[in-house]
């Protein structure tokens, strides 16, 4: 039976796999998705810890394979800088981002309208453009209250398959992975951030919850962007 088919249970292998075990259960995945969807697989790649550590095992799985970036106006300036290193190294990355005029501060007023331009429109639009069959994220189901419940494999949209590859990794796992094989982070990590976002809705924290720097003081706090919640195919 294909990987890409399982019903484990996840929740079991957090704690009962180790970590060469889920590098190679990772790669498998990647590497049976790609065999399935071909470059119509397609990376989305937050430029976060997660996302780097999924890009990096998908392009050992196959350097081929595209991705692209979801950039904001508010992103700090550590992060563009990686983002801008980042896709010099690796041109097949697309970056898509939202320059539309919206209100002022209406991350405070209305956060999750913000989100919705700046961060789900542009990846509906990479999805469609790049023509998107299988999207592969870094989601983890141990990075916070909002993620307990995602699946390896998963067709929240019809015809729009979400890969999790790396779903069952805790967080110390990923720091392992990108220390042993050097994968380069964004510099804002040394500064004590454990989630990366935009500017404003970005703090660092010493809260259990990995996400609870995310949108401090609003009703999204330790939550969701929209873009692993809301519909993203704009045609079925
Ligand atoms: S994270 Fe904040 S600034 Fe960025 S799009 Fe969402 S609400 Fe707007």
């Amino acid at each position: 039976m294909s990987l890409l088919d399982n019903k484990d249970n996840l929740k079991n292998l957090v704690e009962e796999l180790n970590f060469k075990e889920k590098v190679e259960r990772s790669k498998q995945l990647i590497k049976e998705a790609y065999e399935r969807y071909g470059d119509s697989l397609v990376v989305a790649n937050s430029l976060g810890k997660d996302s780097v550590a999924v890009w990096d095992l998908a392009k050992k799985v196959n350097p081929k394979i595209r991705g692209f970036i979801v950039t904001t106006r508010f992103k700090p300036a550590e992060t563009v800088k990686f983002m801008n290193e980042t896709v010099k190294r690796y041109p097949e990355l697309r970056v898509y981002k939202n320059d539309s005029t919206i209100e002022d501060r209406l991350y405070e007023t209305h956060p999750d309208l913000c989100c919705d331009i700046l961060k789900v429109e542009p990846v509906k639009r990479a999805i469609e453009e790049m023509g998107v069959k299988c999207w592969v994220t870094g989601l983890r189901c141990t990075e916070g209250r909002t993620r307990t419940d995602f699946k390896e494999v998963e067709e929240r949209d019809r015809g729009l398959i979400k890969l999790n590859p790396i779903l069952i990794w805790k967080e110390r796992e990923v720091w392992q992975y990108l220390a042993l094989y050097q994968v380069p982070v964004n510099a804002l990590y040394a500064e004590g951030y454990r989630s990366l976002g935009c500017e404003p809705c970005t703090k660092i924290t010493n809260d259990d919850n990995e996400r609870a720097g995310r949108w401090i003081g609003t009703s999204k706090c330790g939550g969701e962007c929209g873009i692993h919640t809301r519909p993203l195919k704009t045609r079925v």
